[in-house]
């Protein structure tokens, strides 16, 4: 999901219910995490406004490295998939990952 995506269907679940809502609830805070923070290889910058945005930039990133044989990516995928056959462990690298993110400082 892209960013216009995300904010369209934040927008059009908020009209369908009958809140008083600001356009600007928080769409201009975002959040950033490296490609390393998130079990990436580099130190490339994600900015999203919620963890499942984050998640779905660095995944993107991922296969995109993934298509160009980036050595370090690779491997680095390499242990995330070792780690997803567990689900128990995935759950926790992603809950931990959250929480990660939900302490990071919001930055305009
Ligand atoms: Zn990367």
């Amino acid at each position: 999901m892209t960013l216009l995506e995300f904010s369209g269907t934040l927008e059009s679940s908020l009209s369908k219910v009958n809140i008083n809502h600001k356009t600007d609830i928080q769409s201009t805070d975002m959040k950033t995490m490296t490609c390393k923070q998130l079990g990436g290889a580099c130190d490339t910058e994600f900015h999203a406004n919620s963890f499942e945005e984050m998640a779905e930039l660095s995944k993107k990133h991922g296969m995109e490295m993934f298509q160009q044989g980036d050595k370090n990516h690779l491997e680095a995928m390499n242990e995330m998939e070792a780690l997803m056959k567990t689900p128990d462990s995935m759950k926790i690298w992603f809950e931990t990952k959250r929480k990660e993110f939900d302490a990071l400082p919001e930055t305009k």
